[in-house]
């Protein structure tokens, strides 16, 4: 890096940015994003080129596409509120609530860019360690909660790990954690999640009137590229979050294509598509624990392989790019695989297996 006479923030330059996956720069599988590996659906491809006016701004309000999202979630549209992604409603919701000598409290390892939430608002990040199950320990999380606590952000299922929160789990832990304190309960996977006792947003948000939910066209949808995430909970929080947003940001292209998304006919292709990942999931997470991995339960559209005697996370993911696949190191804590194409699945399997016995 250059020098530069310019005087940057220390607690900034102390912070790597978010890492994004790589890009494959040879032929093969790109596993590392928790992208879909569907193709967009004729009819979302459609609605983008249909839109045409991208000489003008998108009109924010949005009212068609936040009335969609609202009936789903029997709430009104005044309960939604729409960003360029779910990552940017994170950076909003935070800096709504937390600032200098408050606390932001995650589980970790969880989402890579949570820790640049409480940065952004000068803020601290309280990282509480995963059990050893790889599931959020919300009875330290709650322990931990002081005074100064004024976010706790929630991962259902956990990015990078894969289990959700459980229901009963979650209701205990709401009850310890002041009404003051903004929890937000990131579901950006939720619609992989199969388990029926996990915790859902719809379920419990009338209950909590300080729960957000985050949901996002990025994963199932597979709208990751355009851009567009909701959040789902009291209007004055959201209109607070809505104040420090970057304005202008989220795209009229997004908009036709979330609408496109979210006809009957599109929605039911999605379901298909959904169950064909999740079974593909689920046949890699029994197909690693065959090879004798400890995989815990895998919600999302990836799988986690814990670091181990026998798994160094950076040379596992060194072996894989050999082979042209990209998977996710976390060093020191595991490699995280994204569900992909069909054929992807017994390649991962085969280096997994070459790696464990070299
Ligand atoms: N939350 C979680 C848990 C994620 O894994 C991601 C993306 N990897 C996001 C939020 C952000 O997704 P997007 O901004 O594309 O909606």
């Amino acid at each position: 890096m250059t020098n530069t006479p310019v005087r940057l923030r220390a607690d900034v330059l102390a912070v790597p940015a978010y890492r994004q996956g790589a890009t494959p720069t040879k032929p093969g599988y790109k596993l590392s994003s928790n992208e879909n590996p569907f193709p967009p659906l004729p009819a979302v491809l459609a609605a983008i080129q249909d839109r045409g006016d991208i000489n003008r701004y998108a009109a924010a309000a949005m009212p068609d596409l936040r009335a969609a999202i609202a009936a789903e979630f029997n709430v009104g549209s005044d309960h939604v509120h729409i960003g360029a992604g779910s990552a940017a409603l994170l950076y909003q919701l935070v800096q709504a609530a937390a600032g200098p000598g408050d606390g932001v409290m995650f589980a970790w390892p969880s989402f890579e860019a949570y820790p640049s939430l409480g940065l952004a608002s000068g803020a601290e990040n309280i990282a509480v360690p995963l059990n050893d199950q790889a599931e959020h320990d919300l009875d330290a999380m709650a322990a931990a909660v002081t005074e100064r606590t004024r976010v706790i952000l929630l991962c259902s299922p956990n990015n990078p790990t894969g289990p959700t929160i459980r229901r009963d789990a979650f209701d205990r832990f709401m009850q310890r954690v002041p009404a003051d304190t903004l929890v937000i309960l990131d579901e950006a996977y939720r619609e992989f999640v199969t388990d029926a006792e996990a915790v859902f947003g719809e379920q419990v948000l009338s209950l909590h009137p300080n729960l957000v939910v985050l949901r996002t066209f990025s994963k199932a949808y597979g709208l990751a590229g355009l851009r567009l995430g909701y959040a789902i909970g009291d209007p004055a929080i959201l209109a607070a979050a809505a104040s420090v947003a970057v304005p202008l940001s989220v795209t009229g292209l997004a908009e036709s294509a979330a609408l496109a998304a979210l006809t009957p006919e599109s929605q039911k292709e999605q379901r298909d598509r959904i169950a064909v990942l999740t079974e593909r999931r689920d046949a890699l997470a029994a197909g690693l624990r065959e090879l004798g991995l400890d995989v815990p339960v895998a919600q999302g559209n990836f799988v986690w392989i814990p670091q181990s005697v026998s798994v160094d996370a950076v040379a596992l993911a060194a072996a894989f790019a050999e082979e042209g696949t990209l998977v996710r190191p976390f060093p020191g804590a595991g490699v995280r695989i994204s569900v992909g194409e069909a054929e992807s699945l017994p390649v991962v399997l085969e280096v997994v297996r070459g790696y464990l016995a070299s």
